[in-house]
């Protein structure tokens, strides 16, 4: 018999699709192995329907599970590593210079520390896209959470071909592993590190694999400016032109875009990952959202890595993301709370193509958050999805389900061993500052 779990007595972020929750007080969800079988007031359930574990909601929130839908997890190794230094420098004098040394178990315990950060964050799903993808899936598999992963691919590199292989080999073996927690994808990096001929390489094995692809797209003007000077065209309608756009696909940023390029996002039904923090951090511009959504383009919300971001909690993001649009319009009205909580989870779970994922509703997989609401900093309880959205912080996450299966357990991580972790990443993050810096790997200067 598949486990039975109620979740009794919370507020219930109930209801499908983009619009407002319907909010139900002392309200229940019932979960039926990895799926949502109930939601709705505690008298509309089959007094037959008999749970093998009760979770206790009262005073707490009940809410979908917030989707990453843009990560570089290892990356958490470089976290503070190197700030206020403009992108380019960033990327040529910091960042690659140490992930050069990155071993796949540096990967391995670099992603076991992002996973716990996020699950403790109510994250229950991410898109990564880094290398070592093997042991990211392994982490994925062992720590029960879901996952949309590919190899990054830089197609100007000398490890271009070796790239395109591992990216290839990901996706045939772990395409639906974990229980169908996994999704893979192909991962052509940016337009400006990935030239046409690779491109067309690239989308040849996407075409044979039958998989989608993941990329950067529009981050920065510069990028703007580089590839009109070299091709004469947006980078949207560059890799429209090329044919990218004829897969299914999940573009990071899109902050530079105009109506033509959201109207190309648009009609090849591109999903768009927003990353307010990344974007202000490395001072990369605002995306027009709200222009996005209202175009019909599915968005969802990211964190980028933790080198650029220096967290993954998406509370924070959601925030922000309706602060900058409110801002820089001078319009208080613009992506309102429910709106921002739509893109961070059910928005997120479509861009990254997974099916019944997201919403709070029978029949969809049963990721879930119960957050704490007993806090000063949640009283009173005016509207719950301006509380949530506006006032609640990751650390009020109390328990966290995925696919069925209880991950958090009243602030407790039951599938991390996060002292074990702590230890490997601290010695390895020391390793790589060190050889990044060159230095010896056994420690000589
Ligand atoms: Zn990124």
């Amino acid at each position: 018999m598949p486990s039975r779990v109620l979740i009794e007595g919370g507020w219930v972020f109930a209801g499908e699709g983009d619009g407002p929750f319907q909010v139900v007080e002392d309200g229940v969800v019932a979960v039926e192995g990895e799926r949502i079988a109930y939601v709705g007031p505690r008298d509309g359930l089959d007094p037959a329907w008999e749970p093998t574990r009760r979770i206790d909601a009262r005073d707490k929130a009940v809410l979908p599970g917030l989707v990453n839908a843009h990560t570089h997890h290892a990356m958490s190794l470089l976290r503070g590593y190197a700030d206020d230094v403009p992108l380019m420098p960033w990327l040529e004098r910091h960042i690659w210079p140490a992930e050069a040394h990155l071993t796949g178990d540096d990967v391995y315990w670099g992603t076991l520390l992002a996973i716990a950060e996020s699950l403790l964050a109510g994250v229950t799903t991410f898109a990564d896209m880094y290398f070592f993808m093997d042991r990211v899936a392994q982490a994925v598999v062992e720590t029960g959470v879901r996952a949309h992963l590919s190899r990054g691919l830089i197609g100007v590199a000398p490890g271009a071909d070796q790239a395109l292989a591992e990216g290839k080999a990901l996706v045939a073996a772990f395409q639906g592993a974990g229980d169908g927690r996994i999704r893979c994808a192909l991962a052509p990096h940016a337009p400006y590190t990935c030239p046409p001929p690779f491109l067309a390489r690239v989308l040849e094995a996407a075409a044979a694999l039958g998989c989608p692809i993941h990329t950067h797209l529009a981050e920065t003007r510069a990028e703007v400016e580089q590839i009109r000077a070299q091709y004469g065209k947006s980078p949207i309608r560059h890799f429209a032109d090329l044919g990218v756009f004829q897969h299914p696909t999940l573009a990071a940023h899109c902050v530079h875009v105009d109506a033509d390029d959201i109207a190309i996002l648009a009609e090849h039904g591109v999903a768009v990952a927003h990353n307010p923090i990344s974007n202000c951090k490395l001072a990369s511009g605002i995306a027009p959202v709200p222009d996005l959504l209202a175009a019909g383009v599915t968005v969802g919300l990211a964190s980028d890595g933790a080198a650029s971001t220096n967290h993954l909690d998406l509370f924070e993001e959601m925030r922000l993301a309706a602060s900058l649009q409110k801002v820089s319009r001078y319009d208080a009205t613009v992506l309102p709370a429910w709106q921002v909580l739509r893109m961070a989870t059910v928005g997120g779970a479509r861009a990254l193509g997974f099916d019944r994922l997201g919403c709070l509703a029978p029949g969809y997989l049963a990721d879930i958050v119960v957050l704490d609401l007993r806090a000063p900093h949640l009283r009173p309880r005016h509207d719950l999805t301006s509380l949530v959205v506006y006032s609640a912080k990751a650390s009020d996450v109390d328990t966290v389900l995925v696919h069925g299966k209880v991950l958090v357990d009243g602030g407790e991580l039951l599938t991390v061993d996060l002292e074990r972790v702590e230890h490997e990443v601290e010695e390895r993050a020391r390793r790589l500052a060190r050889l990044a810096r060159g230095g010896a790997a056994d420690g000589t200067p």
